[in-house]
């Protein structure tokens, strides 16, 4: 039924697609699972500019990732962001030690490894004839069927209804790319796409499909972080929470007195916006760890405690 469109897709990608991206001169799958792991949150070139390489550098095998400390594993995941990510992936490497395994169903049963990262690192590293379902393939999806709302499993359904067998790795690669360039979320250019001839959206107008959500308004979380001090040191705690689990940073309270204010620091997570007020103090404290700033240079921070840091050099 597609047989025109995937030929089209082929010419398409052999023409256009970024053939050049490092996880796609490799069928290492270690380097491929964390490729996807990097980009489920981050953009392309942030991945390559900054994260992807020195953590490879540093992690050369999956069995370098299991014998590796979490501190270790955080270091090189810091700037990234959520955090829990990189846990998982820490922890599917102890329990895989020196092989991931070699299908869907092994892979799918792993931390943080989902559907998705199943088939993608099925798809790539083995060549494994089963397409992949990240959101650039979803919202081509949406729109090819001229589908508004989906449940996870539809859009399975409908990933596999499009999949080209015949050339399946270059048919997920050139999805991607599609995605990424061609039909993208606020903007298509549908006249060089090479679904147009079979795609319900653009009869209609692309960029209702899918629907999109109402956004509700960022909340905002006060917090109040003291920067203890003594003799050069300064305290910080391991945080406990799940957003930022592992990660050190200094001491946060709801409520704080007997300190003095030196300045203000706004971040903005995902699902709130901290905004903290900043004490310094050289009263007495237990239950923390001293460090030195070039000690606190090899840690594990949040992007808040970096800034709260930058306050405190200022
Ligand atoms: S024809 Fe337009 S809306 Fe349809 S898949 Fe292609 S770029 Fe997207």
């Amino acid at each position: 039924m597609f047989k025109t469109v995937h030929n089209n897709l082929q010419n398409w990608y052999a023409k256009n697609g970024r053939h050049d991206l490092p996880w796609r001169q490799t069928d290492d799958a270690y380097k491929i699972w964390v490729s996807e792991v990097m980009l489920q949150q981050t953009q392309v070139k942030t991945v390559l500019e900054r994260f992807y390489f020195p953590f490879l550098e540093t992690f050369p095998t999956l069995q370098d990732l299991a014998n590796a400390t979490e501190d270790e594993v955080l270091k090189m995941w810091e700037g990234l962001g959520y955090y829990t990510r990189c846990r998982n992936l820490h922890k599917t490497a102890k329990i895989c030690q020196e092989q991931l395994p070699l299908t869907v169903e092994g892979l799918v049963v792993l931390p943080g490894i989902g559907q998705s990262t199943a088939h993608a690192v099925s798809a790539f590293a083995y060549k494994t004839p089963v397409p992949i379902l990240d959101a650039n393939v979803k919202r081509i999806l949406y729109r090819v069927f001229g589908v508004k709302e989906a449940k996870e499993r539809v859009l399975w359904e409908m990933a596999y209804a499009l999949f080209d067998e015949r050339h399946p790795y270059n048919y997920n690669q050139a999805m991607m790319d599609l995605g990424a360039t061609v039909c993208q979320a606020k903007k298509t250019d549908c006249e060089v796409c090479p679904f147009v001839s079979v795609c319900k959206a653009y009869l209609d107008d692309p960029l209702l499909y899918p629907q999109k959500k109402i956004k509700k308004a960022t909340p905002k979380r006060y917090r109040h972080i003291v920067i203890y001090e003594d003799d050069g040191k300064f305290a910080l705690q391991q945080r406990q929470s799940r957003l930022l689990h592992g990660l050190w940073g200094f001491v946060e309270y709801e409520e704080v007195q007997n300190a003095t204010v030196i300045g203000q620091v706004v971040h903005k997570y995902t699902h709130f916006h901290l905004h903290a007020t900043v004490y310094h103090t050289s009263h007495p404290i237990e239950g923390v760890s001293w460090f030195t700033l070039a000690q606190i240079n090899t840690l594990a921070l949040s992007g808040a405690d970096h800034k709260i840091l930058a306050l405190l050099k200022s």
